[in-house]
């Protein structure tokens, strides 16, 4: 049933069972803060000695834990469990043609190494993507695969936010105080599109990246060559928030995917995400070879595949 609570501090916590209780709440105390995994807000509260008088915890709205397979792609309900979110990933993989499922085979692979199985039980997807950590696992693949953010006010009015252009700025996404995050459409991908995902990390379990990134490039063939007709490289650990390689996307395109691509993309990559000696989160070097050798790999994945 649907709880209310108060604490002797003063706090209320709220557990509503349907997203019209989630609105009512919202729009009866706007400052109100929603919380699925509590693995941000959490922190946050006992680290960083931040209040929130009243705490709306949606877990248990069942219009934020659909989980959809349309023909369009997969909808994911924004309080989905990431391990939730795992088993679903693994079911389409299973069930659909290879080449529609490389965006969740990337997620798949990223959230191998997201946190611990503790956290991944109850961390949620929407959680993830509304803190916009710059160092988000999820983030910088959400962006490259092209996905779409559907966002509620209130009243009910949705719109529908391309990930490229929800964050914008340290932990600032394109969120009113009145709005939530319902679910993200993950697209299928076409035939001869790839996405990768990675991350470098000092441990390989349970661990934040150091630098990470979503790459995504869409194939086809032209007199014989293989042409990049769309591209999407997007980094996070190495800016306030996830970004796009907005120039390096520029170049790609159009460009026949070979040796001179890939040097070509180098020298652009390089004056496009920038990395300034004083940096926060130190390791200026070793991010900045990251930043380029993530590209190589990704390079040679490709052509790997187009073999
Ligand atoms: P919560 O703390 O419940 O909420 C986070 C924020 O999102 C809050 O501001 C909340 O108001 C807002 N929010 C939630 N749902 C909505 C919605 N529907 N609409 C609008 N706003 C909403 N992150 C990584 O990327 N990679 C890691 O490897 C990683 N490892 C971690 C390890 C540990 C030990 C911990 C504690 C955290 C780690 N994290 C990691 C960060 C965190 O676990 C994730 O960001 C997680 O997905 C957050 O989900 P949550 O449900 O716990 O968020």
């Amino acid at each position: 049933t649907a709880l209310y609570l108060t604490g002797s501090n003063g706090l209320k916590w709220h557990r509503p069972l349907s997203l019209q209780h989630v609105f009512d709440i919202k729009t009866r105390y706007p400052n109100a803060k929603l919380v699925v995994g509590n693995t941000e807000v959490g922190v946050e509260t006992r680290l960083k000695n931040l209040h929130y008088p009243v705490l709306v915890h949606i877990a248990h709205v069942p219009e934020l834990n659909i989980l959809n397979i349309k023909d369009e792609g997969l909808e994911i309900g924004a309080a989905v469990k990431l391990s939730e979110l795992v088993k679903v990933l693994k079911l389409v993989i299973d069930q659909r043609a290879p080449f529609q499922t490389s965006s969740c085979r990337a997620i798949l692979e990223q959230l191998k190494w997201f946190a611990g199985t503790q956290i991944r039980n109850v961390a949620s997807v929407g959680g993830n993507i509304c803190t916009a950590s710059p160092i988000s696992d999820l983030n910088p693949l959400w962006m490259a695969a092209g996905a779409k953010f559907h966002i509620s006010d209130c009243k009910g009015n949705i719109r529908i936010c391309a990930a490229e252009y929800f964050f914008l700025d340290y932990r600032k996404v394109d969120l009113a105080s009145n709005e939530i995050l319902l679910f993200v459409l993950l697209p299928w991908n076409s035939r001869y599109e790839f996405v990768k995902a990675f991350k470098q990390a000092h441990r390989r379990d349970d661990d934040i990246a150091i630098v990470n990134a979503g790459m995504r490039a869409c194939l086809e063939k032209k007199d014989q060559k293989w042409i990049v007709s769309d591209a999407s490289i997007v980094y996070g650990g190495v800016a306030p928030y996830s970004i796009s390689a907005i120039e390096t996307n520029k170049f790609l395109l159009g460009k026949h995917w070979n040796k001179e691509l890939y040097h070509g993309s180098l020298e652009v990559l390089e004056k496009d995400i920038i990395l300034k000696d004083e940096a926060p989160g130190g390791m200026v070097e070793f991010r900045r070879s990251l930043i380029l050798s993530f590209f190589f790999k990704y390079f040679l994945w490709v052509s790997h595949q187009m073999d």
